[in-house]
């Protein structure tokens, strides 16, 4: 893989900024594309931006504001709650959005003679978004493939890793602490260790603090 050129659907996150080290790793040419979506907090796409300048990565933002338009969710209003129902998808689902997200990622990818697409979608930490699962990335590899004639590959390097193991990921592409103290989870809108209370922080420290008690049990041994 390492002669071909990759994009990266990428927001700034632990996720997306793991596997965009991880796509340097492995491709000769990497692009990183993020979608703005009146996303609540503006500040992530800012974070992006900084990141891939500092990684010297080549970044378009695409305007996804429609995506809101259609489907209001936690994630674009701040009067909507972050919850999670019993029986129901969480209110920070979006429906469509990684299908509608990597489509577009996919027509941008052809255009810039990619055919190798990132993202940092994963089933184990599931949260029960549908759009997440392998079997999705799978059905839309081949649709977007017969859709443009063109031999797609999409790359899913955290689809079976637990948070634990995102950031030992991360360690080994010698790069936690830059995804530590650079990315941005919060749902709070708070960059590195952010607030520490919500979902996506309380995920974010258990699995570093889980991979760090691991890595320290393995040097004593
Ligand atoms: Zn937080």
């Amino acid at each position: 893989m390492k002669k071909e050129k990759a994009v990266v659907v990428f927001s700034g996150g632990q996720d997306s900024t793991t596997c965009l080290f991880w796509a340097k790793k492995h491709f000769a040419e990497v692009e990183a594309v993020t979608f703005d979506y009146n996303q609540r907090h503006r500040l992530e796409i800012d974070v992006a931006a900084s990141i891939a300048k500092e990684l010297d990565v080549p970044h378009t933002v695409l305007d996804m504001s429609l995506l809101n338009q259609l489907a209001p969710n936690a994630l674009t209003r701040s009067d909507i709650a972050i919850e999670q129902k019993e029986g129901q998808l969480p209110s920070t689902f979006v429906d469509g959005r990684n299908l509608l997200f990597l489509s577009f990622a996919a027509v941008l990818a052809k255009q810039k003679g990619a055919r190798h697409l990132v993202t940092g979608v994963c089933e184990t930490d599931f949260s029960g978004y549908p759009d997440c699962r392998d079997v999705f990335i799978k059905s839309l590899n081949v649709t977007l493939n017969l859709a443009m004639d063109y031999d797609f590959v999409i790359h899913t390097p955290l689809m079976w890793l637990n948070k634990a193991e995102t950031w030992k990921l991360a360690d080994e592409l010698h790069a936690l602490e830059f995804v530590r103290t650079k990315t941005l989870t919060c749902y709070n809108g708070i960059i590195a260790d952010g607030c520490g209370e919500c979902p996506a922080c309380v995920l974010r420290k258990r699995g570093l603090d889980q991979y760090m008690s691991e890595k320290k049990g393995a040097h004593v041994q």
